[in-house]
């Protein structure tokens, strides 16, 4: 799937829409998500034109996969989720339930989380 630039946390990257930011550096930008579904919920996205899990471990350099994943869990510790503990989820494709084509991981925690996935 190509990259389409007129997603809308390529928009929040190029500043052309605001976020509630809560970490940056050279590789990834954190905000709060704007209908979060947890206490803490915060979306971590690589500063690349990279679609999903599957381009960005495919196409991206060693530096950026390690920048992108070092700020998930500097996200989460500096925000004290460490202990108890929270959970990281990334949505891949329409099985996946992916809404937006920008590679993404969720942070979720600030409560007891239940299982994994609700059994049908
Ligand atoms: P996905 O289903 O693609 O894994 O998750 C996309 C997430 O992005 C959803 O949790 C949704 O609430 C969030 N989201 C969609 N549009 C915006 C937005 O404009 N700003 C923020 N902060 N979050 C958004």
């Amino acid at each position: 799937m190509a990259y389409d630039s007129a997603n809308i946390f390529a928009k929040i990257l190029r500043g052309e829409i605001p976020c509630d930011k809560v970490y940056e550096d050279e590789w990834a930008l954190a905000f709060n998500d704007i209908a979060p579904v947890a206490p803490v919920h915060v979306l971590v996205i690589p500063k690349g034109a990279f679609v999903s899990i599957d381009d960005f471990t495919a196409d991206a350099s060693d530096a950026q996969i390690a920048g992108f994943y070092r700020a998930v869990g500097k996200v989460a510790r500096d925000l004290g989720l460490a202990q108890p503990g929270y959970r990281t989820l990334n949505n891949t494709g329409s099985d996946g339930g992916q809404e937006v084509p920008h590679f993404h991981v969720h942070i979720f925690g600030g409560k007891t989380l239940g299982p994994m996935l609700v059994v049908e």
